[in-house]
């Protein structure tokens, strides 16, 4: 006799096993935003309270999975699917996904949005002026873009389209670092809880 093929597992089942659903939190903004700083903050501050996390950081897919592409519109394009792709997998498996991309198009964000249930996709615009965002020059970035040695260098000579209607629109420029971080745990408990 055929051993019976067991039924796939289910997001409720696999719920019940970590204790929470699984989502994506989708950090996008400027380089030197602030994205980095409160993802991998968020990230620890869940880990601590025992949940099912994972930090996908933009910089390290572009050395593995991405390493093919560049910067130019469509190479950011496949880029950003391909996080939203793996995002996907890994909140479907019942992690909260944190997602740290620039990500600078508005239909890439929506996309991956559409292709999750409601509530499941909580993005959080890492909001601070150019201005600020290239005083703080974190990575020396905005100074070679000045210097025209980078090309496509989103807020200096590529587009950045900000979200029209996130679910958090944090003022990194204005709000400390804890405060932005106690309004996304917030945001992610009141999503745990949909
Ligand atoms: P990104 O990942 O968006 O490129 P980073 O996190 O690497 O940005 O850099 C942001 C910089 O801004 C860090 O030096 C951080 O300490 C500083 N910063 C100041 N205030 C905030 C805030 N409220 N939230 C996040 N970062 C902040």
């Amino acid at each position: 006799m055929l051993p019976m093929i067991q039924p796939p597992i289910t997001a409720a089942e696999r719920a019940v096993r970590h204790g929470h659903i699984g989502l994506i939190v989708w950090f996008t903004g400027l380089s030197g935003a602030g994205k980095t700083t409160l993802s991998a903050a968020m990230e620890r501050k869940l880990f601590e309270s025992g949940k099912l996390v994972y930090l996908l950081d933009g910089d390290i897919l572009r050395t593995g999975l991405c390493r093919d592409l560049g910067f130019s519109a469509a190479d950011r394009h496949e880029n950003i699917r391909r996080a939203g792709e793996v995002a996907r997998v890994l909140a479907d498996a019942g992690f909260i996904v944190l997602a740290a991309f620039i990500s600078p198009f508005r239909k890439e964000r929506d996309d991956i949005r559409a292709a999750l249930p409601p509530g499941k996709f909580v993005e959080v615009f890492v909001n601070a002026p150019l201005a600020i965002c290239e005083l703080r020059d974190v990575k020396g970035l905005y100074k070679k873009a000045r210097a025209n040695q980078i090309q496509e260098f989103t807020g200096i000579s590529s587009p950045y389209e900000a979200p029209l209607k996130p679910e958090l629109d944090l003022h990194t420029d204005r709000d400390s670092i804890a405060a932005c971080l106690q309004k996304i745990c917030v945001a992610v408990e009141t999503h745990l809880k949909m």
